[in-house]
């Protein structure tokens, strides 16, 4: 009987232990995506939970191999090396491609800036490009479509500018920059899930979150939106009772200042010039996936904050936009979504 008694004692430990755990996250932050990425993640056995943490950071290692265009062992750098041979673009460009094209932003998010992008030498404390290298830069850009079977490439401009051809500075292609990060959280979450290990999770960039689940305590993820003039305040906050994602763009993030202009990395396809009117802006849904949410974070940025909040409101998005007159935008998430947006404090003038 006493034997009983302590087998059933340490079942009721083997079962309240794990128990225990599930309200305690396991929280890692590793450098990834150009960036620190951080995990915090529920669930009952906290060796399984590190393992999918681990296969989650996997998951993003190999959308990075895919996508980053600085990378030149990538595959969109491979493509890039030859812009105007037809060839099938990696598999992970085509995802986000369709995505854009589902979103209806193709005039705002552009996937093939990336030597306009490059003029600005925005990793080398910037320049202020001259008017006909962007010009030519911006040119070539637009090039970019099918040529049937499924391949795609850049039209060669009638131009014969030597600095156009493939490794010139002017060369066009491709750079999802401004998407990447949020399908390389989308298949983190989903390692996660894959792994039946995790409850409840949220994986976070300086730029997007994505949520997995409820959790354990009930109470909400929170997001906060830093003031795009002063990152030590937070202005707005996301609170999210389950699943979501949300993804901030900002004039803050990558710039240099020239002539008393803050020249910053979110281009206007129609000019190539740096896009003015916002300083920030986010955006949020609790159906949203985390390509989604980033590509929009970028898209809207560029229409500006009336056509932002014109697009939020239309697609049941809640957005937080700063104006560049310091002026805060919010569009409330949509009623029982589970997502919800305050003001926190006002943003500096
Ligand atoms: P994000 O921080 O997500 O808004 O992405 C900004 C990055 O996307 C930039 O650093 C560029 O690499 C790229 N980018 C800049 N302007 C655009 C644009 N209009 N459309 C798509 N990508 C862009
Ligand atoms: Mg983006």
């Amino acid at each position: 009987m006493k034997r009983l008694l302590w087998h059933c004692l340490i079942l009721i430990a083997l079962v309240t232990v794990p128990g225990c755990s599930a309200t305690r996250p396991v929280a890692v932050s590793r450098e990834a995506l150009g960036t620190v990425v951080s995990v915090t993640a529920y669930g009952p056995d906290t060796a399984a939970v590190r393992d999918a943490i681990d296969r989650a950071y996997d998951a993003m290692a190999e959308v990075e191999a895919q996508l980053d265009s600085h990378d030149p062992a990538s595959a969109i750098s491979a493509f890039n090396a030859d812009p105007y041979e037809p060839t099938v673009p990696p598999d992970d460009v085509l995802t986000v491609l369709d995505e854009i094209a589902e979103a209806g932003v193709a005039d705002e998010f552009s996937p093939a800036l990336l030597a306009v992008t490059g003029l600005y030498g925005f990793e080398e404390g910037g320049r202020v490009p001259d008017a006909g290298s962007l010009a030519t830069a911006l040119a070539a850009s637009r090039g970019f479509g099918c040529t049937g079977d499924g391949m795609m490439a850049f039209a060669r401009l009638s131009d014969p500018d030597a600095r156009l051809e493939p490794g010139g500075p002017l060369a066009p292609g491709l750079d999802l920059g401004g998407a990447a990060k949020g399908l390389a959280l989308d298949r983190a979450r989903e390692a996660l899930k894959a792994s039946g290990a995790v409850t409840a999770a949220l994986i976070s960039t300086t730029s997007s979150t994505v949520m997995l689940g409820a959790k354990p305590d009930g109470s909400p993820w929170r997001v906060g939106v830093e003031d795009p003039r002063d990152l030590d305040s937070v202005v707005a906050v996301f609170t999210f009772s389950g699943d979501g994602a949300l993804s901030t763009s900002g004039d803050y993030q990558r710039f240099f200042e020239a002539d008393g202009k803050r020249y910053h990395h979110i281009l206007d396809p129609a000019t190539g010039l740096p896009a003015r009117g916002v300083r920030s802006l986010t955006v949020a849904g609790s159906s949203l996936s985390g390509l989604r949410a980033d590509i929009l974070s970028t898209a809207l940025f560029v229409k500006g904050a009336e056509g932002a909040v014109e697009y939020a409101e239309q697609h049941g998005i809640a957005l937080y936009a700063v104006d560049a007159e310091g002026r805060a935008h919010l569009v409330p998430a949509p009623g029982g979504s589970g997502l919800s947006v305050a003001e926190q404090a006002t943003p500096l003038p």
